[in-house]
């Protein structure tokens, strides 16, 4: 299996620190709002790489963190009034529910920075003592100029960096480019005691005392979003290595989801929210969309393409689904690691840089083959396509008959029962909604009142525009 190094800059063939196991390391939410699809998509993709590993035969130990303090989250909290562990105890349920919604396994551990300070602070400790960090003002820096590696990830020269993000605001530090390692307390801010005095996390810390709390002093994958390379990532190898761990031997970095079209397009809103984008497709479509180009490619988002991307499904999904009745097998569908089941182009391009669209082109191209089989009535090679359709979307999260989505479509009564609902829920409030027209047009604005507070209390909600009334459920 080749996988991307960002740090080696090429592909490098994957050989774990203990053979048979693979441990996995995501940079996951900073909990501060609840997720769009942009989040997402680091989620899947990583997603795809832990069923790809486990296909191949690895056991793996994936550790996927929460941010539950930074800058951002104690501005929401100011701006909404409420404590900072309200806002991100409530947006991080947001996006456990939305990782879930499309598919991606649960990590094994799920750490979040603030239950681990006391690692942290035997962190900034072993550096302090090694001459990579000082205390300072209240606040514990790292002294980038001690680390003569610092930039090698990002490909970046000491002397060409810009100073870090906070540079300004930290008269203490000895160099701009020096990065916070533990902030100094302000007032109304939530600190902990250190031996430097009381304060928080910076950011980077966490991921450094974090992974190697759970995966050992060296692991094997490291991964996250292209924006992470720098500083985050550069700041988490310093950290780590200066004090003497060997770190992550693989870099993997995502491509972001683009979202400057849609932006532009319209006055920004929540359009983008994953409830939003998941009343407008099912969830496996949404996950098909994510997942469809290759991880390390800029996608850039538009209405257009999400919806081919539906279409694209439910191609693969009409066809498992005729198959399965026609052949009479709905099972749960052979497992991930009876390898045999996948023909070779798939696994040859997942083995590439996990090169999910060269996969998908084999999915399609059996599914083709599937359909002509039960055209004629060979019943014998449609199981074969069918038995291998599922073997591959299984790996890639898209098994139309897996229980996650049978269960998604809200009855169990397997594929199709999301759209007959989604069509009978738009049935019934469209008549609500005539109901609520005739009564305004005989001037009863009681009764119009109360029928628009009655769907909004069952989730409906209804706002007026120049073509007409259009509505959404809320979350
Ligand atoms: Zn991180």
């Amino acid at each position: 299996m080749q996988l991307h190094d960002t740090a080696a800059r090429a592909a490098r063939e994957f050989t774990p620190v203990t053979p048979g196991k693979a441990s996995v390391y995501l940079c996951g939410a900073t909990v501060q709002a609840p997720p769009h699809i942009g989040h997402l998509r680091s989620a899947v993709c990583f997603d795809v790489l832990i069923r790809w590993l486990e296909a191949s035969g690895y056991r793996v130990t994936f550790c996927r963190n929460v941010t539950d303090i930074e800058d951002k989250i104690l501005r929401a909290a100011r701006a909404e009034g409420v404590s900072s562990w309200i806002v991100a105890e409530r947006n991080q349920r947001a996006f456990t529910w939305a990782y879930d919604a499309v598919g991606c396994r649960p990590p094994d551990i799920e750490p979040r920075a603030t239950g681990h300070i006391p690692e942290m602070i035997v962190l900034i400790r072993r550096l302090i003592e090694g001459g990579h960090a000082y205390p300072g003002g209240g606040g514990v820096y790292f002294d980038v100029r001690s680390y003569p590696e610092y930039g090698a990830l990002s490909g970046q020269r000491l002397d060409q960096m810009r100073p870090a993000e906070d540079a300004e605001e930290d008269a203490a530090k000895r160099d701009p480019r020096d990065f916070t390692l533990w902030k100094a307390a302000k007032p109304g801010e939530p600190s902990w005691e250190t031996p430097w005095g009381p304060g928080r996390p910076g950011w980077h810390l966490e991921c450094s005392a974090m992974s190697t709390k759970y995966l050992g002093p060296m692991f094997d994958i490291h991964g996250g979003g292209v924006d992470l390379i720098f500083p985050h990532h550069e700041n988490e190898i310093a950290q780590s290595r200066a004090a003497g761990d060997g770190f992550a031997r693989y870099w993997l970095h995502n491509g972001l989801l683009g979202l400057a079209g849609e932006k532009m397009s319209k006055s920004l809103g929540n359009s983008l929210l994953v409830t939003e984008v998941l009343t407008r497709v099912r969830a496996p479509e949404l996950r098909y969309y994510l997942v469809q180009a290759h991880y390390r490619s800029l996608l850039e988002y538009s209405a257009e393409a999400l919806e081919e991307a539906a279409a694209a499904y439910q191609r693969i999904e009409r066809f498992v689904v005729r198959a399965a009745e026609v052949l009479g097998d709905a099972g749960p569908g052979p497992a991930a690691d009876e390898l045999p089941a996948l023909p070779v182009s798939f696994r040859s391009a997942m083995d590439d840089d996990l090169g999910v669209p060269a996969a998908l082109a084999a999915v399609h191209a059996c599914v083709r083959d599937g359909n002509q089989a039960l055209a004629g009535s060979a019943k014998a090679a449609a199981r074969a396509s069918l038995t291998q359709v599922r073997a591959m979307l299984d790996v890639l999260g898209l098994d139309p008959l897996a229980p996650q989505w049978a269960a998604a479509a809200g009855s169990g009564a397997g594929p199709g029962a999301g759209d007959r609902l989604r069509d009978v829920v738009g049935s019934l409030v469209k008549l609500t909604l005539q109901q609520r027209d005739a009564a305004r047009a005989r001037r009863d604005y009681a009764t119009a009142d109360a029928i628009r507070d009655g769907l909004e209390e069952v989730g409906v909600v209804v706002e007026d525009t120049p073509e007409g009334p259009r509505w959404e459920l809320k979350r």
